[in-house]
């Protein structure tokens, strides 16, 4: 079976890890309030979307 013949060194371990740190995909900033939100979705907290206001209340 082949082995590695050296260890895979921090920089390059940290380099391969760098694609498996997101947890939740598709979750965003809101550009209004800052809250965590979904992508392509209305601001929970604030009814913000692409900058507006869009829940009328
Ligand atoms: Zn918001």
């Amino acid at each position: 079976m082949a082995v590695p013949k050296r260890r895979t060194s921090k920089t390059k371990k940290n380099m391969r890890r760098t694609h498996f740190k997101i947890e939740a995909p598709g979750m965003t900033t809101c550009e209004n309030c800052g809250e965590m939100k979904l992508a392509h979705h209305v601001c929970k907290s604030c009814g913000h979307y692409k900058g507006k206001d869009v829940v009328g209340e």
